[in-house]
């Protein structure tokens, strides 16, 4: 790892090794890596000249995933500021909490979150879409591209920030996770070589793989760490294809897979049980798929399941990280992952992992505990948030808020997330387990499990669920009852018509969702 990119102008340099073979697509679009490289270092010289952009500045990234993301996320970097990708579900107040707490010097957006901010935002440039008034056009802004330009001359290390992602916001408001140029220069090297490890955990030739062009498609946004990461700089090292789409929607990403030829695709559990349960699945054409991956959030066993079962011989592999992992940390995948379907895996070459006390004391195999991690992937810390980061990065650990124990082999299961825990009657009852339960029957399509509150218990458990066919919660429960302890079993149940509300990271916005039905 001492010859990873050392930051990101050398992984820049990188990928353009791999010319005219196709790097972005989008619908009828397509970007060469020649061309990806003329664009970002154009874009950054004009940010240096015509901006003022210099070393350290932040500039702000809010769109969809257009092709103009990548290009802007190249092009800040390489003009050796701070990249901010802003979350593209963000409302227009959300959008200028990003842009103030960062101290954007300038916003490159979409068209649809560029007419929300007018007026608000540092200097704007606008793509797919009108430029209001005062901004300019991408395209104006990008002007000619020469063939021969090179990135401004800015001299960087790799310790130097690079970006700042903000977490999911999943327990509270979401924090600016100051990333530097190492861990974006470790993290292709680190997931490539996780992928290395899938194929031959599954049994196949990653020599004859690597003969094989790889096209992933992008189904997570690339505001988040997993599609940035995880997926587009980890293709643009490795120089295969990146498929994107506007919007996840799983019948267009079986068209997709079908028409592009996708042979592998990384997102979150939920976006790999809506493939599997979608009617037209027979229909498409999708042999070329070798590689199904996911992570971010819980991924229920019964997920496992499903895919070996309808789409057997497609490597699956469950993937933990987090913001302040620079993405992929921990991997589960092939005939591990077959043998303990709900472990995340062994930690990433440069992670190391120790579940620790709350004091942070290292506690022997099958006790829970903190996980905590250390290593190059490792964040610089939270952007101006000394008492948060204090709090969070001890003695050199980042203390994840997850609750977790390691087995004698050293795979690491998630028990569940600090704060998703319900208290009743003194017992926990780790919200995910019960999920995980709820999952087994074949009528529920999604679960979500809550505390409610409870005069003498504390708290009771309460499920929300979606099913495809109505089942009484008598049934529910007795199914339960089979398979975990009689006081982790939901006495309420709640049933909902549509999809449950989750954030973009793939996970379940409890808060909202306790809010529907608690009123609390
Ligand atoms: P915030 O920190 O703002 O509350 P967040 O923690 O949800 O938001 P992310 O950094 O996107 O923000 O998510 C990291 C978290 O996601 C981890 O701490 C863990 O709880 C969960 N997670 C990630 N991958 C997995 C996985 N494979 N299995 C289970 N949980 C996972
Ligand atoms: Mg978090």
């Amino acid at each position: 790892w001492k010859h990873a990119p050392k930051d990101f102008r050398a992984l820049l340099e990188i990928s353009r090794f791999h010319g005219d073979k196709v790097f972005l697509t989008y619908e009828d679009e397509h970007i060469t890596y020649e061309e990806h490289y003329r664009r970002a270092c154009t874009l950054a010289r004009r940010l240096a000249e015509e901006y003022g952009v210099a070393k350290g500045d932040r500039v702000a990234i809010a769109m969809r995933n257009y092709p103009e993301w990548v290009i802007s996320f190249s092009a800040v970097l390489a003009a050796g500021a701070i990249a901010v990708p802003l979350n593209a579900w963000w409302t227009p107040q959300e959008l200028e909490y990003g842009l103030s707490d960062s101290g954007a010097k300038v916003l490159i957006a979409d068209g649809e979150r560029a007419a929300g901010l007018a007026g608000v935002a540092p200097a704007l440039i606008v793509t797919r879409g009108e430029a209001p008034e005062g901004a300019r056009s991408f395209a104006d802004v990008l002007g000619e591209v020469a063939p021969d330009v090179t990135p401004p001359p800015v001299e960087l290390s790799p310790e130097d920030p690079a970006t700042i992602f903000y977490t999911s916001g999943t327990t509270g408001r979401p924090k600016g996770a100051l990333g530097s140029h190492r861990n974006l220069g470790q993290s292709p090297m680190t997931v490539a070589y996780g992928m290395y490890r899938v194929m031959l955990k599954a049994g196949m030739d990653p020599g004859a793989a690597a003969g094989q062009r790889r096209v992933t498609l992008l189904t997570v946004p690339l505001f988040h760490v997993t599609g940035c990461f995880a997926v587009m700089t980890t293709t643009m090292f490795t120089g295969g294809g990146l498929v994107l789409m506007y919007k996840w929607d799983a019948g267009r990403a079986l068209e997709l897979i079908e028409r592009e030829r996708i042979t592998g695709l990384t997102g979150v559990p939920t976006n790999v049980w809506q493939l599997l349960s979608h009617p037209d699945l027979e229909k498409y054409d999708i042999s070329s798929l070798s590689a199904l991956g996911y992570g971010g959030a819980p991924a229920p066993p019964k997920l496992l399941e499903r895919i070996t079962e309808q789409l057997p011989s497609r490597a699956p592999s469950n993937g933990y990280g987090m913001t302040e992992t620079t993405a992929l940390a921990i991997s589960n995948a092939g005939a591990d992952y077959l043998a303990k379907p709900d472990s995340i895996g062994l930690p990433m070459a440069v992670v190391e992992v120790k579940i620790a006390d709350p004091l942070g004391a290292e506690l022997p195999p099958g006790a829970v505990g903190e996980l905590c991690m250390r290593g190059p992937n490792v964040i610089l810390g939270y952007w101006n948030r000394p008492e948060a980061t204090a709090e969070t990065f001890v003695g050199g650990w980042l203390h994840t808020g997850d609750l977790a124990r390691m087995d004698d082999e050293g795979f690491v299961f998630i028990v569940d997330r600090a704060k998703d825990m319900v208290i009743r009657g003194g017992e926990n009852v780790y919200c995910a387990e019960v999920e995980a339960a709820l999952f087994e029957h074949p009528a529920v399509q999604d679960a979500a499990v809550i505390g409610i509150p409870h005069e003498e218990l504390g708290e009771e458990v309460g499920a929300v669920v979606r099913l495809s066919s109505p089942v009484p919660a008598e049934e529910l429960q007795a199914f339960l009852r089979e398979r975990i302890a009689p006081f982790k079993v939901p006495v309420t149940f709640w049933t909902r018509e549509t999809e449950l509300p989750r954030n973009p990271g793939g996970k379940i916005l409890k808060t909202s969702l306790r809010r529907e039905v608690l009123g609390t």
